[in-house]
């Protein structure tokens, strides 16, 4: 018998079924494990509410079309499904994530056409790309010599799980003992990290790469941030140099939203404290988290 409190360690959604995080599985045969072959987006809910949720959703699904992918569900069942992942769980705040898999075409198949996809969901406790102690001093971000894998391979627009060299960037910058990494193009641009967008501030402009990264949520949500409250901010590429002489620098991600960095390979950015717009838009990001605009109330029940 399954207790609420295997459920309060998060819920998925699994062939149909709601199970407690731990006992969720998904079949080794499923293309999804075996080739990385899925997609798959994360919003959060904060303080009872999902954080816009059509959003995601919208990306979700043109991530979907873009790999030929088909989760059988409408946004609407979307959300129930992922409503009640986060009503079973009972948590107040959580990493949410949905998962279209390529399933697996019949045995011996080779043919993705013919492969039955899946939908997955999850819903565990909010995840913070920064702990509190980073999130009031900074982050320390190492410019990675790893090559973004080209968006002519693997178009980063569309959520795709190629992550090893993300990850092998990580291993790299936390082996130098930096907290974590952001990857350069082909042409020696900075892109993105594992999980995160990154801009740059000078003279109280801010700057964010225009291509070879996902359109982050958080990075819309920046970009919309700044014109609300009159913060220039351009889109285009961004340099090495650029970054490392910044006044600041900050990432963007659901998991945290806006997180402030300090030191770039070891050098102190600005003062080497976060600095004011980080700040500004630290504070926005939050209370926009309380503007039913942007927030759909999760349904708990009775
Ligand atoms: N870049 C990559 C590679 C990501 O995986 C993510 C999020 O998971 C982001 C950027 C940030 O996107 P968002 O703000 O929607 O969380």
């Amino acid at each position: 018998m399954v207790t609420s409190a295997q459920f309060g360690d998060g819920v998925a959604y699994v062939a149909g079924q709601y199970v407690p995080i731990a006992q969720a599985s998904i079949p080794i045969t499923d293309w999804g494990f075996l080739r990385s072959d899925a997609t798959y987006d994360v919003v959060t809910v904060w303080d009872g509410a999902f954080f816009r949720i059509d959003a995601h959703l919208e990306r979700f699904l043109k991530s979907c079309n873009r790999w030929r992918l088909n989760p059988g569900l409408s946004p609407a069942q979307i959300t129930r499904v992922l409503s009640r992942c986060v009503r079973l769980s009972g948590l107040r705040s959580a990493y949410v994530e949905m998962i279209c898999t390529r399933g697996q075409p019949p045995w011996g198949s080779r043919d993705p056409r013919q492969a039955v996809n899946r939908f997955y969901a999850f819903a565990v406790p909010y995840v913070w790309l920064a702990n509190e102690q980073q999130r009031a001093s900074g982050l320390h971000l190492m410019i990675s010599d790893v090559q973004r894998i080209p968006a002519r391979s693997v178009d980063p627009k569309a959520k795709n799980y190629h992550w090893n060299d993300l990850t092998m960037g990580l291993f790299g910058a936390l082996d130098a003992g930096a907290d974590t990494v952001v990857l350069v193009d082909g042409a020696g641009h900075v892109v993105e990290g594992p999980g995160f967008n990154v801009f740059c501030v000078k003279d109280g402009a801010v700057a964010t790469p225009d291509a070879g990264m996902l359109e982050g949520i958080t990075r819309r949500t920046v970009i919309e941030m700044a014109r609300t409250l009159g913060i220039a901010l351009q889109e285009r590429p961004v340099t090495e140099q650029e970054l490392r002489t910044a006044d600041e620098v900050f990432l963007s991600t659901s998991g945290g939203g806006v997180l402030p960095v300090t030191r770039v390979d070891g050098q102190a950015i600005g003062n080497g404290t976060p600095g004011a717009v980080t700040g500004r838009l630290v504070d926005t990001y939050w209370a926009w988290h309380a503007d039913p605009g942007y927030t759909l109330p999760v349904d708990y029940g009775p």
